[in-house]
């Protein structure tokens, strides 16, 4: 691996959820000025991955032939969709593929290093490519900045290759929105989260008062879901949603390895737990040892009363 920074790409899917912002702080960890290039339907015709996977490979060749002596880097968000085709934008540009960073950084001889969670995130990984081309996508929230990155100065429409033929492989018969029952918790700023601990499905609401105290959403572990407390659409962690909102409060939650990972990348994060040896105080920045169901309502009386409700 060279040196010279490496030419960055970064990609955003118009329409295909949230993750630009951190690919962008990610592009910036690597010191160099990226390029955006932007996949759009309108362009491209109805979602298919070998009709996207092909579009975007032509243009990231291009410019890596234009830059013959520089390596290339391609970032991608790692949403439902991006997992689906960035495999084949890989194997078309005969890249290193590197799912779910959450990390990056130089080594001493100017090499990129990234680093993913594997085996249900018990390691953590430092992988060195061997490739020339990198194809990787970033984990939602691992990347964060107080700062709003800039945009990148060159913006790139991705468009078909003239000798392309858009022949998708496979048709989408309809869209429908998902139930998420109002629930935002990928985009929320703040979240309060209910785990085990609060103790049964009427007790949910005391995570639900503090929540409508700090104008926040409201998360669930997964016993919270699988016990039928709160829906589904609530579920942090790894088969739930991942999440980086500016304040997490987690409310009688342990902090199992499958949840942590759904909600590591939070700025601040609260954790109120009875136990003093929880492995969520180990990543809290602030902790309170004590019962939940006398801290959270004095939290939430204090919200309200400073607030006038
Ligand atoms: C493949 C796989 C995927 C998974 N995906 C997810 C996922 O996406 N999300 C997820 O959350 N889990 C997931 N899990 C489950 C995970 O391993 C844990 O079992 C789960 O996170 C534990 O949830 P919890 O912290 O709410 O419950 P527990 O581990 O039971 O912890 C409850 C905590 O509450 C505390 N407590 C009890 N009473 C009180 C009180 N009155 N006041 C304050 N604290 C109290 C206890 O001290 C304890 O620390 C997954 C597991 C597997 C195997």
């Amino acid at each position: 691996m060279s040196r010279q920074e490496p030419l960055v790409w970064i990609v955003e899917n118009v329409g295909s959820g949230p993750g630009s912002r951190e690919t962008l702080v990610c592009a910036q960890l690597l010191g160099s000025d990226p390029r955006l290039a932007r996949l759009d339907e309108d362009r491209l015709g109805p979602y298919s991955p070998g009709v996207f996977a092909k579009a975007l490979g032509a243009l990231i060749a291009s410019g890596s032939r234009e830059r013959k002596s520089r390596s290339t880097v391609v970032l991608l968000p790692h949403t439902y969709q991006v997992a689906e085709f960035a495999p084949r934008l890989a194997l078309l540009l005969g890249a290193a593929y590197i799912p779910s960073i959450s990390g990056v950084h130089r080594d001493g001889e100017g090499g990129l290093r990234f680093r993913r969670s594997i085996l249900q995130a018990r390691l953590e990984a430092e992988v060195r490519p061997r490739a020339r081309t990198i194809v990787a996508t970033v984990q939602s929230g691992a990347f964060s900045s107080d700062e709003t990155p800039a945009p990148p100065r060159q913006v790139v429409e991705v468009c078909l290759p003239a000798d392309m033929e858009p022949r998708p492989e496979r048709e989408i018969l309809g869209r429908e929105a998902a139930s998420a029952g109002g629930v935002d918790l990928a985009g929320a700023e703040r979240i309060v989260t209910a785990g085990r601990g609060v103790g049964g499905a009427d007790q949910v609401s005391v995570a639900a008062d503090l929540a409508a105290a700090l104008d926040a959403e409201l998360g669930a572990s997964r016993p919270v879901v699988d016990n039928g407390w709160l829906p589904r659409e609530h579920q942090v962690g790894s088969s739930g949603h991942l999440v980086a909102p500016k304040l997490y409060v987690a409310l009688g939650v342990s902090g199992s390895i499958q949840h942590l990972m759904g909600m590591s990348g939070s700025r601040v994060i609260v954790a109120v737990n009875t136990d003093p040896e929880a492995p969520i105080f180990s990543l809290a920045h602030y902790g309170i040892v004590g019962d939940l169901h006398d801290v959270a309502p004095a939290l939430t009386g204090l919200l309200n009363e400073r607030a006038g409700r």
